[in-house]
């Protein structure tokens, strides 16, 4: 496979972007690569600087769920931006925007936009610190809620990809109020909520993990989760930037009936634009500013090209009643065929999925929480990863995230994938 300008612009942006990238993990580094610089994506497909054309599975590392440059997408892009491209007021873009999630998901009766996962996450967390007067807050190992101070404790994502447990610059006061514990494990949790209980502002879950990889809630754990926060007055936030409109329409909320206090979105709903959000009860949502106290704020924040962006993602996965049932049924093709083959060709891994929301792991036992999750074979991996990578298939280089279906994949780029898959094991098990 051709490389020469993706390793030319690689070459020229180490020095003059740290790393020669603008988030860590794209830097390949774990895989022992270097990054294929993107010229162009379209449906299932994305296509580098040397003309090469790979089947995606990572679509922006969440928010292609259509596919890439759909035409009602860019077409709803186009049309706003005729009439300017930022104004610093309000839009009625944004009350669509609003609207759409807040008649979608039934914890929610406010929302207010911001431009991304990490801003919605931390400005969440302010909300429930000053809400409830408390500081203390507990996450969990391995989940990551984007790169807020509080927030980097254990974290996944590129901190497990590059073995950060504990983040250089984050002052000890600031974490010292973070409990991070180990995810699916209740009787931790039960422990630090009898302990702590009275002085916990807010509990923050992936409710689906996605970044130790893809790994599911075991049975009773967000259900507990949910009992304590309300026994000892905490709130709880899911975070779910990664899940929401992901998982299903509802979010992972409505897959697993639990009504958070606080829910955050990035990813999809800006269908590709910066774009974060979060949102819950008008009691609560009504102390930030400026009807409250609690002060968020932002300049671009419910930009015109975002909210577009975003509307014609949410309204087209609403429209079709089959999209998520489309979705599910591609990703499970995707999942068995990959357990068919590592199984065909004496490659222990574990292949899970929800909706259309994938991951592996280079390891048969179960996988429950981050410890379970770094037991993976790395190395396994990373031979995978080059593999497929070689064969046209464009995965995350990280074992620490999920992998992303879109409604453009079709059996085609299915069946190609799970071949190009059986070739690699071949291959690396050699
Ligand atoms: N929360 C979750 C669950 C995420 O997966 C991410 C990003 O991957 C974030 C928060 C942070 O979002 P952003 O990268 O838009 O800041």
């Amino acid at each position: 496979m051709k490389t020469i300008n993706s390793k030319k612009f690689f070459k020229e942006a180490k020095n003059i972007i740290p790393g020669g990238v603008n988030s860590p993990v794209r830097a390949c580094l774990a895989v022992g690569g270097e990054p294929r610089f993107i010229d162009k994506a379209l449906g299932s497909k994305i296509y580098d600087v040397d003309g090469n054309e790979y089947i995606d599975y990572v679509g922006s590392w969440g928010p292609a769920i259509l596919g890439h440059s759909d035409p009602d997408v860019i077409s709803a892009i186009q049309e706003t931006l005729k009439k300017g491209i930022s104004f610093g007021a309000p839009t009625f873009l944004e009350n669509k925007l609003a609207s759409l999630i807040v008649d979608s998901i039934p914890s929610i009766d406010m929302i207010r936009m911001v431009n991304s996962g990490t801003e919605a996450t931390m400005s969440a967390i302010r909300l429930a610190r000053g809400y409830t007067k408390r500081d203390k807050i507990v996450k969990f190992d391995g989940c990551y809620h984007g790169h807020s101070d509080m927030l980097l404790t254990n974290a996944g994502s590129g901190l497990a990809t590059f073995k950060i447990e504990k983040a250089p610059g984050v002052p000890d006061l600031v974490a010292e109020n973070t409990f991070s514990i180990p995810y699916n494990d209740i009787d931790t949790f039960d422990k630090i909520m009898g302990k702590y209980g009275k002085e916990i502002a807010c509990v923050i879950v992936e409710p689906v993990a996605g970044n130790m990889g893809f790994v599911k809630p075991k049975a009773g754990f967000l259900e507990n989760i949910r009992n304590r926060t309300k026994e000892c007055n905490a709130l709880l936030i899911f975070d779910e930037v990664m899940t929401g409109f992901r998982v299903a329409f509802g979010g992972a909320q409505s897959v697993f009936n639990i009504i958070p206090d606080i829910t955050c979105f990035g990813k999809i709903i800006g269908g590709g634009m910066p774009v974060g959000a979060y949102g819950g009860r008008k009691d609560i949502m009504e102390h930030i500013a400026p009807v409250g106290k609690i002060y968020q704020a932002g300049t671009l924040s419910g930009n015109p090209l975002a909210m577009s962006s975003g509307i014609a993602t949410l309204e087209k996965l609403k429209k079709d009643k089959n999209s998520y049932k489309k979705l599910e049924t591609t990703t499970k093709k995707l999942t068995e065929g990959l357990k068919n083959v590592a199984q065909k060709n004496g490659i222990e891994v574990n292949v899970d999925s929800l909706g259309s929301m994938f991951g592996m792991f280079f390891n048969s036992s179960t996988i429950e929480s981050f410890e379970d999750a770094k037991k993976s074979d790395l190395n396994l991996f990373a031979k995978y990863y080059k593999a497929m990578l070689e064969k046209g298939v464009y995965l995350a280089p990280s074992q620490f995230e999920a992998g992303f279906v879109s409604l453009s994949h079709t059996d085609e780029d299915i069946t190609k994938t799970i071949d190009a898959a059986d070739k690699s094991f071949q291959e690396i098990k050699l």
